[in-house]
């Protein structure tokens, strides 16, 4: 089997609030096509057309090599080797940033091609399943025009979770200037009250602190709450920042979706002595790249949960994740019910739908997923 073309759709809805934390927007699904008549599905959360940029420009010379002249007349089944030779191949303009996730969404093609060539689903092929189900965590975002109004958002939001048998759930409180450290302190503890004490509870605050003193001054407070981790405290690049928080609390301290490659991943690891190491797995570089970062954390005895916040394929990519590493728990989910984009609700078949909180395996060879056509159409 040989790789054929390579093809990258940016997708978006009519109307995008560029103001909106909201990364469904838009998204950019990539095909590779093979020369057997099977076509693997990429997704990316990055600038779709920047995207489409990366991974059509032509070659400019042996270390900025086109990821067509790197990836047509190859076998798609040689994945890792493949993410190698991307990687060497563009490492004058590449190595981290925006080619690094380039690299991601082609990774999930092939291993999408791989399942179906193979008749597998994607987990068997990433070494087996480590557990009978994926567990999706609720991602809550209520608005921050208020207090009072993210307060009782906040609450409905939950019951709504509550009630479809979600087992935990993230507070998304992001760039919030519109309450202080000791508002936070009241908000999370009245979301703690409602959601009882058997719910795994999260929160992410969204690189929020300036500085460690201030986090582990709200952190102290928040011991009570009996959170599972605090993710993105500080600012991304703060690693010694993350390294006095993390020493300093005992909740965990959590973070990564922003970075891209295992090398990033070990400076906040090894340097940032994160608790939690949350790569989005198309931006981190992949599934390839992703598990490698899940093993690095597996040796220092760290956990992984995966960020996604894009298409139904981010998600089944999570769970084909979460599937096949021992040390990932928890997958990030945005509920569709929650959420206004269509590409979030519609852009693929089968939606994972969790029962009583948790997602079955998926049977189907590949990433078990195709794109709703029609959805496509209109979004492009
Ligand atoms: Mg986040």
């Amino acid at each position: 089997m040989k790789i054929t073309k390579l093809e990258a759709i940016p997708l978006r809805v009519k109307q995008v609030d560029a103001t909106a934390n909201d990364g469904a927007q838009e998204t950019i699904i990539v095909k590779v096509h093979t020369d057997a008549g099977i076509t693997g599905l990429g997704e990316v959360d990055a600038s779709p057309h920047m995207i489409k940029a990366a991974l059509e420009a032509p070659s400019s010379h042996n270390w900025s090599l086109g990821f067509q002249d790197l990836l047509i007349g190859e076998n798609p089944l040689d994945v890792e080797r493949l993410w190698d030779k991307m990687y060497q191949g563009t490492i004058y303009t590449g190595r981290r940033g925006l080619i690094i996730h380039a690299i991601g969404a082609v990774d999930l093609a092939l291993w999408d091609i791989a399942g179906q060539a193979l008749g597998r689903p994607v987990f068997e092929l990433l070494g087996g399943p480590r557990r009978d189900t994926v567990v999706p965590y609720a991602s809550v975002h209520p608005p921050l025009s208020s207090l009072s109004e993210t307060e009782r958002r906040t609450q409905e939001l939950i019951e709504a979770v509550l009630k479809m048998g979600y087992r935990a759930v993230k507070l998304q409180l992001v760039y919030g200037d519109v309450y202080t450290d000791a508002d936070l302190v009241r908000l999370v503890k009245m979301a703690r009250r409602i959601l009882g004490e058997e719910i795994t509870f999260m929160i992410d605050v969204g690189y929020r602190w300036l500085d460690s003193k201030a986090a582990i001054w709200t952190l102290e407070r928040l011991e009570e709450c009996n959170l599972y981790l605090v993710e993105t405290p500080l600012r991304m690049d703060d690693l010694d920042g993350h390294a006095r928080l993390a020493e300093a609390v005992t909740t965990r301290i959590a973070g990564a979706e922003l970075l891209a490659s295992r090398f990033e991943a070990i400076d906040l690891m090894d340097r940032g002595k994160v608790d939690v190491i949350q790569p989005d797995i198309g931006r981190a570089g992949g599934l390839t790249e992703s598990l490698r970062i899940a093993r690095l954390a597996d040796h220092r005895g760290l956990l992984c949960t995966p960020h996604g916040w894009k298409s139904g394929l981010t998600v089944a990519a999570e769970i084909h994740f979460s599937a096949a590493a021992s040390n990932v728990p928890f997958i990030e989910f945005m509920v569709p019910e929650l959420w206004p984009s269509v590409i979030r609700r519609e852009l693929v078949s089968p939606e994972f739908t969790p029962k009583n909180g948790v997602i079955e395996l998926p049977k189907t060879p590949g990433l078990g997923v195709q794109l709703n056509e029609e959805v496509v159409r209109r979004l492009q």
